[in-house]
């Protein structure tokens, strides 16, 4: 099965990715966490892209669409993924949209998280607090300043690429305010339909 899950920063997209990963036993494809990894290791890519997530801007298209298209090449990713935080540009998506179709390879599903901004703030604020009670290194971009940022261009150029799913008829929505388990049980009964 291959899935993008869609949603503002905070939706709960990776938890419910985490828990997806699991019963399908396909690999959850984060880019925030694969430019988290390359900014830690210090690598070129890593290092171009540090101010800009830091700052909660967006890393190139090229760049992104470049780890993308090399990691759902991976013998992990044969029989399906579920991608995470990308695509976050229409550009981006129509770049997936070549890559998958060069390769013979189609989406199954587009499902959005719909969460609405004042809850976002609020959960961004509880994961800082949460980090820092277990012990953990809050991330660069969870404060109030760049989060607002990310929100910013969430709505400037990530909403659109709903709306790219949405005119093609394939994009399907889920109440992400709802409890996390709730959430879990609307992806579930939406992958069985
Ligand atoms: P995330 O973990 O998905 O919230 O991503 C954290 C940060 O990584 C974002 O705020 C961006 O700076 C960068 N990022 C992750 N995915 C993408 C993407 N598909 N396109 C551009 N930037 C991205």
């Amino acid at each position: 099965m291959r899935l993008i899950l869609l949603g503002p920063p905070g939706a709960g997209k990776g938890t419910q990715s985490a828990r997806l990963e699991q019963k399908y036993g396909i690999p959850q494809l984060s880019t925030g966490d694969m430019l988290r990894a390359a900014v830690k290791a210090g690598t070129p890519i890593g290092l171009q892209a540090k101010a800009i997530m830091d700052a909660g801007g967006l890393v190139s298209d090229e760049i992104v669409v470049g780890i993308i298209g090399a990691r759902i090449q991976e013998p992990d990713a044969k029989n399906g993924f579920i991608l995470d935080g990308f695509p976050r540009t229409v550009a981006q998506a129509k770049a997936l949209d070549a890559m998958l179709h060069e390769r013979h390879m189609e989406l199954n599903a587009v499902i959005e998280l719909v969460v609405d901004d004042k809850a976002l703030l609020a959960r961004i604020e509880n994961r800082a607090r949460e980090t820092v009670a277990a012990g953990g290194t809050v991330r660069a971009d969870d404060n109030p300043e760049a989060f607002k940022k990310r929100l910013i261009a969430y709505h400037e150029l990530t909403a659109p690429v709903s709306e790219y799913y949405k005119s093609q008829g394939e994009l399907r929505t889920v109440d992400g305010m709802a409890p996390i388990d709730d959430v879990t049980a609307a992806l579930d009964a939406l992958l069985a339909a």
